[in-house]
């Protein structure tokens, strides 16, 4: 072959493949621009109490706002209001309080960029409005302060969803990082379950220890969700499921959202990840009122999860978890739980939510059909949020 012959053969070879990349990225946009994109689980919120970040423009750091939500297609996102578990009784419930108006806050500057979505209608009809349905879930039991009353009015505050613990057991469930302490769920946490069934909320297993989550599932009536949780069989963590966990998941329904922090994807990360979570987990200050919330700021500030560490973990993992849920528990019980804002490292090709489409063509790549990929980026939670709703 001559030399012009042979530039000339690879010139056509590069456009080729720049071509099938560039047709690939389209099709994913499009498919993200179509699909109701649900990610299970953001820490955005704490952004907005604490920094008071304004979410309705582009941020420079972390990794969710709402220009960002749009590009990336995850129009329907559950915004967490998380509590440490230091905030102990009513103090924890005061906490939610000041999260939920943190939130009303966004609703009321922004009215026509986002709204509160309380059903699947809603969020059908605010994402065909161009707008950002935003989904509440209560993260984690204790803000309940052991009191189904109070459970009962945050649902009619518009929360639809609640991690059962967190990092630590609470009165009536163990934790996946704590000591065994009442051998799951008690009495009373059955009853929360059985209430949440009732009044159309959602049960979340993510951070629940594995028996927790089997007294749930014997218990529940409706299929639950893990928000944030991936594959131990891939990643040790004990904040991931095992491959029976999530086969009985799949029976009852339910969807596991594949976290994107680096120690939850790759085995080399999770060991930084487990000291990360013990150190969160360990603090017992005895303050209230202000002098613990500006501990919690300190503490917020101290971790500074706006700015991510690098990671080995990149988007192929995202992918192999993916497809060992497919594997093990079935499409239709995968979803998107990326856990931004609330994790210290990213993976590499999906470092924000405005990310999505690449692993959207990425999933292309890798044979998934377009009805499945929809599924996977919102459909599947879409269904559970009708299912346990009701409407
Ligand atoms: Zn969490």
């Amino acid at each position: 072959m001559t030399k012009p012959t042979c530039v000339a053969l690879l010139a056509f070879v590069f456009t080729v493949s720049g071509c099938a990349a560039e047709d690939l990225m389209t099709r994913a946009r499009r498919i993200q621009s179509e699909v109701i994109g649900v990610d299970s689980h953001i820490d955005t919120l704490q952004r907005v109490l604490m920094e008071k970040a304004d979410i309705g423009k582009r941020l420079s750091d972390g990794e969710v706002d709402l220009p960002r939500l749009r590009e990336g297609g995850m129009h329907a996102p559950f915004f967490a209001l998380w509590v440490p578990t230091f905030y102990k009784g009513a103090e924890a419930i005061r906490r939610m309080l000041d999260l939920r108006d943190a939130v009303q806050s966004v609703f009321d500057r922004y009215p026509g960029e986002i709204e509160l979505a309380t059903s699947a209608a809603d969020v059908e009809r605010i994402v065909r409005s161009h707008k950002i349905a935003a989904i509440l879930t209560l993260e984690s039991g204790h803000e309940i302060n052991d009191d189904l009353a109070v459970l009962r009015m945050f649902q009619r505050m518009g929360i639809r969803s609640m991690t059962l613990t967190h990092f630590r057991n609470n009165n009536w469930a163990d934790s996946s990082t704590d000591k065994p302490q009442h051998n799951g769920l008690t009495e009373f946490g059955k009853d929360v379950v059985r209430e949440m069934n009732r009044i159309g909320m959602i049960v979340d297993i993510s951070h629940v220890s594995d028996k927790t989550f089997y007294d749930t599932l014997a218990v529940t009536t409706k299929p639950v969700i893990a928000s944030h949780s991936s594959c131990r069989a891939l990643s040790s963590l004990p904040r991931n499921m095992t491959d029976d966990m999530m086969r009985a998941l799949g029976h009852n329904g339910g969807v596991v959202g594949i976290n994107f922090g680096g120690g939850f994807l790759n085995q080399q990360q999770a060991e930084k990840e487990l000291a990360n979570i013990n150190q969160i987990g360990s603090a017992e200050p005895n303050l209230t009122g202000k002098a613990l919330d500006d501990y919690t700021a300190a503490m917020w500030a101290k971790n500074d999860w706006r700015h991510p560490k690098p990671t080995v973990a990149t988007l192929d993992d995202v992918i192999a978890h993916i497809d060992h849920v497919v594997k093990v528990a079935g499409i239709d019980h995968v979803g998107i739980g990326s856990d931004f804002d609330g994790i210290s490292d990213v993976p590499r090709g999906l470092e924000d939510e405005s990310k999505m489409p690449a692993l959207t063509a990425a999933l292309l790549q890798r044979g998934y059909s377009e009805a499945g990929i929809k599924r996977i980026m919102g459909g599947n939670f879409l269904r559970v949020i009708r299912e346990v709703i009701g409407k």
